[in-house]
């Protein structure tokens, strides 16, 4: 199994601490810190690391506040696809917007099941 330890050796260390490459990419002169390299055609910033891509704004809530694993998405407060300022993220999931009817139409199939 030399071979599978060598591609693990390969891509498990990389040159230079991949936050400070993340942010040396971002301007943050605004209140929105925006995404200066290549960005998706969405608007959304494309970083590569530890050999997968993100989506920028997950990076950045990723390094900053974590990603939370049952809200798979990240949403952006002021609507501004390249923004990665992290006050600017939330966590949420694909309904979030509908959030409150899927809780109350879970609810209610509860009742009516166990009624
Ligand atoms: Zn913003």
């Amino acid at each position: 199994m030399l071979h599978g330890n060598q591609i693990r050796l390969g891509l498990g260390r990389r040159k230079g601490d991949p936050i400070k490459r993340f942010w040396s990419k971002v301007d943050k002169t605004g209140s929105c810190w925006v995404w200066t390299a290549t960005t998706h055609e969405e608007g959304y910033g494309k970083f590569f690391v530890d050999g997968k891509h993100w989506q920028a704004h997950r990076y950045s809530m990723h390094i900053s506040k974590g990603l939370d694993p049952n809200k798979p998405l990240v949403c952006h407060t002021c609507d501004n696809p390249p923004c990665v300022n992290p006050n600017h993220l939330y966590n949420g999931t694909v309904k979030d917007n509908k959030r409150d009817e899927v809780e109350r139409n879970t609810t209610n199939k509860y009742w009516k099941r166990n009624r």
